[in-house]
């Protein structure tokens, strides 16, 4: 049978795994070989993707993808074989005795003063970025989402200066699936650090030493930090750390990333193997014994056969032999054989199979699972089924139970932008807004006092205080909506919103994954368009990113808030929650014309792990919320501030540098004037206007800024509701900030960049004149 028709809460063992390519060796990697057992956890509500359990981890399958699966079902497992087996007692080596492993100093040292440059590897949610940070200081984001980190980070560990750390994308295995996943390869094969530090999530440690056997192959020194040691205690389990060392032949240090414990210990051991170049001492795991040693005379007839190839082209020999067998068109090329020699290497491939019953790569992934079953048989006590599982269990019964979910999904985050808007994000917003308006008056005066010169005063005022102090008075609301957000993310649960969205988000031709970066978009795009990384196929990622900008972010708010109060104060909240929708809205509509033109064909499969929830730590929401805060300051008082004071000074003085009397004298109202006719069906026929939304393109928030001083507070004279209603519409959906259209840029290039500029502003033409005319029609609200 195969694996979706497998039931709820039943067990059976892999015998044979379907598909093809990259997404087989996808499935192979994360642990789907034949002989594995599997358990159905459940189905997302809507029927579609399901949750499995395998190697003690949960992960999201496609129904058609389980349908390529074939298995076996398992008789039902009786009590006292799921018993937690008695822990063996576990040594902390060399705590406070400098290593137990590695006799120190053995070997020639590098010379004093060489760079150490370390990688940082390990799995998705492995803690790699809070290791990164204890390390080196820094305040990196860290998340409970698989792949958080997108792009390489460097630091120098602390008291090191001689170091160079870099935390890189999680992985699964060498064979690189998405394209952040070929950034670490990358990294790890062609700019050969001089080591590796290889994190492994200690709760998960099955699948994560799939990577670590792939990492021994790289020949490069390399010291394993068993991480969340903390959570394996807790739960009654052990590692006997000093047996695994001699098993893995590299020093293994048994950390607690979040509580700093074992960290400097691991730092003495990175920078010892790293300065005495210690290689691992073994590399060699397949098992003489194993199917009468098929996969391990293939293994080695290729080593023998590929060594002066791989030597030649600086390929570690074991790596490259293993990649072949996995048919890796990377390495392949690099070797480059000749024909001789690919026949032969063909052959050696087919007699394994023949021998073996397996296909390559299921034998390559089966011989190192087997390893790893044996390491994990000798060294670890499994802990009792442990706290945060039973309590994540408990927890997605309701977040991602059949009828519970979405409900609850909607909930949330209507309380999430409730709270935001209307109680925490507000209150806050009106306890700054009178504190910089009295700071406004006290200025005021104290300039009239002092009798400054009027232009002076009137730059100050009208200018610098009423521009950017309209918009400094978001800070409140946007770092409440991040804050809210980053609680969501950090606590595991936008990994089930993927999960249980992904047969919505397929209708529209993506899958559950980029739910993300849609998310994210809410609060800022340049995050969003940066966080598209961890999607695994090119398709999704463009058409993720196109769909961004349609997600209203957080710095538009100060625009919705300047108009509803002035128009439409007494339908704030309709209007507001009406704007997000409607940018969803077309959002939805924008992907179904993707879908027909330019991205036809199907979304990513979506194979995700899903990690336990967690309680977001407090320092590090801090820490999020103390960038924001800082990145959103740092523009007001650049960007914002100068294109302020350029449209003060523009709007005041004429070409012949003359103070004007008239505003539509000013050289910014000559300028403007080009542009304006465009506006006109919008009902927005006014230079003042365009001016605004120009200044929009630098940052959204000047927006509101320029209009301050532009109109003073006598907008709503200028404007009928239905030219504001249509200047909201417009405002929603027009080009994205520079910022915003930068990152779209270094993600897909400048034909992209310029597209998205001239395709929203078409569209938040079109939309604005459709709202403005129902809006005549009607007459009004
Ligand atoms: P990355 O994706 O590998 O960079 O992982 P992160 O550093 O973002 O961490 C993933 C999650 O694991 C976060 O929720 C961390 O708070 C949590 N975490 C990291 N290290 C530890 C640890 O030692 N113990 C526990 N209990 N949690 C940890
Ligand atoms: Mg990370």
């Amino acid at each position: 049978m195969t694996l979706k028709e497998l039931e709820i809460g039943k067990s059976a063992v892999i015998t044979a795994v379907g598909g093809e390519g990259a997404l087989r060796q996808h499935f192979l990697d994360m642990g789907m070989i034949p002989g594995t057992e599997v358990t159905v956890v459940k189905y997302a509500p809507l029927g579609d993707p399901m949750e499995l359990q395998l190697h003690g981890y949960e992960l999201t399958l496609r129904l058609a993808d389980a349908e390529q699966i074939l298995v076996e079902p398992q008789p039902e497992k009786k009590q006292e074989e799921r018993a937690p087996q008695k822990a063996p007692k576990a040594e902390h080596p060399g705590l406070g005795e400098g290593g137990r492993f590695h006799p120190k100093g053995s070997g020639e040292p590098l010379p004093d003063g060489t760079l150490l440059t370390f990688a940082l590897v390990g799995n998705q949610n492995s803690g790699k970025t809070t290791l990164f940070n204890q390390l080196t200081g820094s305040n990196q984001h860290v998340g409970n989402f698989p792949g958080v980190t997108v792009s390489r980070k460097d630091g120098a560990i602390r008291g090191y200066p001689d170091t160079r750390i870099t935390d890189l994308p999680g992985i699964y295995s060498m064979s690189p699936y998405s394209s952040e996943e070929l950034v670490s390869r990358s990294f790890v094969l062609d700019e050969k650090p001089k080591a590796i530090i290889n994190i492994v999530d200690a709760t998960n440690i099955e699948r994560n030493l799939y990577l670590t056997m792939q990492l021994l192959e790289m020949d490069i020194p390399m010291v394993v930090a068993l991480n969340m040691m903390d959570e394996v205690s807790a739960n009654g389990g052990s590692v006997d750390v000093n047996r695994m060392e001699s098993l893995l032949g590299v020093p293994v240090v048994p950390i607690s990333a979040a509580k700093n414990a074992g960290v400097a210990e691991l730092v003495e051991h990175a920078v010892h193997i790293a300065t005495y170049q210690e290689k691992p001492l073994r590399q060699d795991f397949c098992d003489e014994t194993d199917h009468d040693g098929a996969v391990h005379r293939c293994l080695h007839g290729i080593i023998h056969l590929i060594q002066d190839h791989a030597d030649r082209n600086g390929l570690p020999v074991r790596f490259a032999a293993s990649k072949v067998v996995e048919g890796d068109e990377h390495v392949l090329k690099q070797l480059g054989l000749d024909r001789n020699e690919s026949e032969m290497l063909e052959h050696i491939i087919l007699q394994m199979e023949a021998e073996r019953g397996l296909d390559r790569s299921a034998a390559i992934a089966d011989m190192r699972f087997a390893f790893i079953r044996k390491v994990c048989a000798q060294t670890v006590g499994k802990p009792r089924e442990s706290r945060e599982r039973v309590r994540s269990e408990k927890m997605d019964r309701i977040l991602t139970g059949k009828y519970t979910a979405i409900p609850l999904f909607v909930l949330i985050m209507g309380l999430v932008f409730f709270l935001t808007f209307n109680v925490i994000g507000a209150w806050l917003q009106d306890l700054l807004a009178a504190g910089i308006g009295a700071l406004t008056d006290v200025t005021d005066k104290a300039l009239t006092g002092a009798g400054i010169n009027p232009v002076v005063h009137d730059l100050i005022v009208k200018g610098i205080f009423e521009g950017v102090g309209s918009v400094v008075s978001f800070l409140p609301i946007i770092v409440t909506l991040f804050f809210f957000l980053s609680l969501l993310e950090d606590s595991g649960y936008i990994a089930r919103v993927a999960f249980f969205m992904d047969k919505l988000l397929r209708r529209i031709g993506l899958s559950g994954r980029s739910i993300v970066p849609l998310l994210i978009g809410f609060g800022c795009t340049v995050p969003a368009v940066m966080s598209t990384r961890t999607l695994p196929s090119e398709r999704d990622r463009k058409m993720t990113i196109l769909l961004t900008p349609f997600m209203s972010c957080t710095a538009k708010l100060p625009i919705y808030g300047f108009f509803v109060n002035a128009f439409f104060p007494q339908y704030s909240g309709f209007i507001m929650v009406g704007l997000y929708l409607l940018g969803i809205l077309l959002g939805i509509l924008a992907a179904f014309v993707f879908r027909r033109t330019l991205f036809r064909g199907e979304a990513a499969p979506f194979v995700m792990e899903l990690p336990n929830y967690r309680m977001p730590g407090a320092r590090n929401v801090l820490q999020l919320l103390w960038e924001k805060a800082k990145d959103f300051l740092q523009r007001a008082f650049s960007i914002i501030l100068v294109a302020t004071v350029a449209v003060w000074f523009l709007q005041s003085f004429d070409l012949h540098l003359n103070l004007v009397a008239d505003q539509a004298d000013s050289i910014l109202a000559g300028l403007a004037g080009l542009i304006t006719p465009v506006l006109i069906p919008l009902g927005l026929g006014d230079w003042r206007i365009t001016t605004s939304l120009i200044t929009g393109f630098l940052a959204k928030e000047s927006v509101v800024s320029t209009m301050k001083i532009l109109f003073g507070s006598g907008i709503a004279s200028v404007l009928t509701p239905a030219a504001a209603a249509s200047l909201l519409v417009f405002s929603l959906l027009y080009t994205p900030c520079v910022a915003a259209i930068a990152s779209v840029r270094r993600e897909l290039g400048r034909r992209y960049a310029v597209g998205v500029v001239l395709w929203q502003c078409c569209i938040a033409w079109l939309a604005a004149l459709a709202v403005r005319g129902i809006f005549l029609l009607t007459g009004g609200l």
